[in-house]
């Protein structure tokens, strides 16, 4: 069989083991000794599954307790300054607390230090901690992580591949924290580190290293070309006889083919699923010492892989190259798809049919290994037995009455612009909406959840295992929401939340209720941290059967005078969060969402709530990496999200929320989303982010920075809020300004909830009084 190559697997375990430790350290539940255990034997399991499951070329130090870049800026001794009074309070061979403290900010024993910046990983659903640099920024070898997890997996008899996320992608990764320099300069004084790792690695016996350089198929400029040969031959020679593979993902190459397949390196991996059509030109430029690592099993979506396909594909290169010089994996790390079908029971959730068409992390180990005996030829029983399952998995997702529904079909294509377009324009609806809720310049609002406690959780999970009735699960839910409105009132919040208690997830908690979807018991995908999402399956055509929030909204409106907003997710963000069909372009499949959500949309204002948000922190994460394809894509990202919002009264109030987005080249699309009212995530950027509303082009509708940063327990003063508002009044004009957190508070606990919020109502009468 060919060389089978794994990139990176899934870190939090099966059933989420490692969030669950990691949280239970943070809460002093667990000692370091049982976290590290914990981490460990996750580790050890998921290379023997590697192992069984045929994987030549299996990785390691693609695990993190956190985020693989916060790893990489231990690593090279990147921390912060402001992060150095906490190193003498600090201990551990991994500096773990330190690690952990950057990531989620620390407060105690007199130290008050935020966390770092978190944002998303290329265009997925991951978060990474940005790395900061200074001008003077130096770098040192400062763990040995790779090194360890390296020979941990030596002991256990296993040759694995160290993974790096390499010098330029790591650089071109941060932000430059002062003026005067361009941080990819720094890769000067970065580079002998990596040349360090590298021969660490060397002497410790690593027959190949994995180095991930994604910005090869991303538009970099000249400058950053230019350095592309300089760092691999220095790489290369400090790899001695180890050989290195050069690692792209979630795009083709393009403009920079010729430079990727003139790398001095062993092997080059390329994505053929994001980049499908890119086969044929680099197969015509590959030198004659270059292996290539063909992605032909997808990283990021849950789909059987079609393997009839995927041959052809491997044939060509084999064909071109020979079988020794052709390896078979997956287009990138597993890490983006959950981890084992197996697990998954539930046939109403996941009916059989629906299952057949899927393949997780585990799953996809297998088809790399059938792919890579397919393709050499030598072809067992099983094996063919397999390859026949697969086509016949592949034909019946092609006519399955489960998926093909020709009534939506047809309401899709007949969308107009009338559809697309509110009536009046926005400074008519202001006056409207004034006139209707009265509201004060820096309104007060929250962005939806309130704290899902451990009872909250508990409630759920009893109620689906029978344990209580779904009168009793209503009536705490209804107890727990009265309670936050009288809480929201006492605080004297202008517009209010129903606290989301109902919902497992933003987008799940749709999905269970959209025809169309499919949904897992144990299909965690890391998000940041120890936060795991659940996305659901997107397999056939979306529409709404019956009300999905109608009725919590209305009972939350119910008991209280101030307006109570609708909560809602945006087409995009249910797109983006979900996995979706592969089997119709993405555009359609949001259409189709966002019809779906206008039918709720209207029923919610027939049930008189009159502001409703539509979240859609995903549009900007959607974004296609390369330049060339993002117009089309804000396109119909936005038409998709008016589509869901126009059809309705002046004096409803449209709100959306984005979480962490740079909207700097995507701020005239924003506006275009025409929301009367958008709340974005602000606070750790110190309201920079907001420079982007308020440059040539100025953002014509409400805006609601956020004022505190929601990820971390730290509770902000009311002084720092009052701050925070009156740099954002310097930027945008105080009667588009409202005043609300950064994102949900779902995360939260209560005491530092209410605190949070009680300073944060203060601030805003400051504001209002100046
Ligand atoms: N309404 C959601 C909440 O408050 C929004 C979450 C998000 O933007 N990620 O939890
Ligand atoms: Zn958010």
């Amino acid at each position: 069989m060919l060389t089978t190559n794994n990139l990176g697997y899934p870190r939090v375990g099966p059933f989420r083991e490692l969030k669950k430790a990691n949280e239970a350290y943070w809460a002093k539940k667990i000692t370091k000794e049982e976290l590290l255990n914990t981490a460990k034997s996750i580790r050890e399991a998921n290379w023997k599954l590697q192992k069984e499951n045929g994987i030549a070329l299996i990785p390691s130090n693609d695990f993190s307790f956190y985020d693989q870049v916060l790893d990489l800026t231990l690593t090279v001794g990147a921390v912060p300054a402001r992060y150095e009074s906490l190193l003498d309070k600090i201990d551990g061979e991994y500096n773990l607390d330190l690690y952990f403290a950057l990531a989620r900010g620390f407060q105690a024993e007199g130290v008050d230090v935020t966390a770092m910046e978190m944002t998303k990983w290329f265009d997925t659903n991951y978060h990474y901690m940005v790395p900061e640099f200074t001008k003077d920024q130096t770098f040192e070898l400062t763990s040995e992580k790779f090194l360890n997890e390296y020979n941990e997996a030596k002991a256990l008899g296993l040759d694995t591949k160290p993974v790096l996320i390499g010098p330029i992608t790591y650089l071109l990764l941060g932000k430059e924290k002062e003026a005067g320099f361009e941080r990819i300069d720094l890769i000067d004084r970065l580079l002998p580190v990596y040349e360090e790792i590298v021969s660490k690695l060397a002497a410790a016996g690593a027959q190949f290293i994995q180095i991930d350089e994604p910005y090869l198929a991303l538009d970099i400029d000249e400058k950053v070309k230019a350095l592309y040969k300089t760092v691999f031959e220095k790489l290369n020679a400090a790899a001695g006889d180890t050989k290195l593979i050069a690692t792209t993902y979630f795009e083709a190459l393009k403009d920079n083919e010729d430079l990727a397949l003139n790398l001095p390196v062993h092997a080059l991996h390329i994505d053929l699923v994001r980049g499908e059509d890119q086969l044929d030109t680099i197969l015509a430029k590959v030198p004659a010492s270059l292996t290539l690592s063909l992605g032909v099993v997808e990283g990021r979506n849950i789909w059987k892989n079609d393997y009839e396909k995927s041959l052809a594909k491997i044939k060509q290169a084999v064909d071109a190259l020979g079988k020794d010089r052709v390896w078979v994996g997956p287009s990138s790390s597993l890490l983006h798809v959950p981890f084992d079908l197996d697990n998954e029971k539930n046939e109403e959730s996941l009916p059989a049919e629906v299952k057949n068409w899927l393949a997780f992390a585990k799953q996809k180990l297998a088809e790399v290994k059938d792919l890579a005996v397919l393709a050499d030829g030598e072809v067992d029983a099983a094996t063919t037995a397999r390859y026949e399952a697969n086509k016949e998995a592949a034909e019946s997702r092609r006519t399955s009455p489960l998926i093909h529904k020709p009534d939506v079909k047809s309401r899709v294509s007949n969308i107009t612009d009338a559809d697309a377009t509110r009536t009046s324009v926005f400074a008519k609806r202001k006056e409207a909406q004034k006139a209707k809720f009265g509201l004060p310049d820096f309104a007060t609002t929250t962005i939806g959840s309130f704290p899902q406690t451990k009872d909250v959780r508990k409630w759920r999970a009893d109620l689906k295992k029978g344990v209580i009735t779904q009168e009793e699960y209503d009536k705490a839910i209804a107890e727990e929401t009265e309670n936050t409105i009288r809480l929201q009132e006492q605080l004297d919040i202008d517009v209010l939340v129903h606290g989301e208690f109902e919902r497992n997830d933003m987008v799940e908690y749709f999905g269970e209720q959209l025809a169309g979807y499919a949904f897992t018991q144990y299909g965690w995908v890391q998000s940041y941290g120890s936060r795991c999402v659940k996305p659901p399956i997107i397999y056939g055509d979306v529409y709404r059967p019956q009300d999905m929030t109608v009725r919590w909204s209305s009972y939350a409106q119910s008991l209280t005078d101030r307006p109570v907003k609708g909560m809602l997710t945006g087409p995009v963000t249910i797109l983006q969060w979900s996995f979706v069909r592969n089997d119709q372009p993405r555009s359609t499949t949001t259409y189709q969402i966002a019809l779906a959500i206008l039918d709720e949309v209207q029923a919610l204002e027939k049930a008189g709530i009159k502001i409703i948000q539509i979240d859609e922190p995903a549009i900007r994460e959607g974004l296609p990496l390369r330049k060339a394809d993002q117009k089309d894509y804000l396109n119909w990202a936005v038409r998709s999200f008016r589509v869901s919002s126009s059809n309705v009264d002046d004096d409803t109030q449209i709100h959306t929320h984005m979480c962490y987005s740079e909207f700097n080249n995507v701020i005239e699309d924003i506006a275009a989303m025409d929301a009367d009212v958008i709340t974005i995530e602000t606070s750790r950027s110190q309201m920079k982010l907001l420079n982007a509303f308020a440059g040539d082009f100025k953002y014509p509708n409400d805006i609601g920075p956020g004022v505190y940063d929601i990820h971390s327990p730290r509770v902000p003063s009311k002084d720092e809020m009052v701050d925070l508002l009156r740099k954002a009044k310097a930027v945008v004009p105080a009667e588009q300004l409202w005043v609300n957190p950064d994102c949900g508070l779902k995360t939260r606990a209560w005491p530092e909830t209410k605190a949070a919020l009680e300073s944060m109502v203060e601030a805003a009468k400051i504001l209002r009084a100046e």
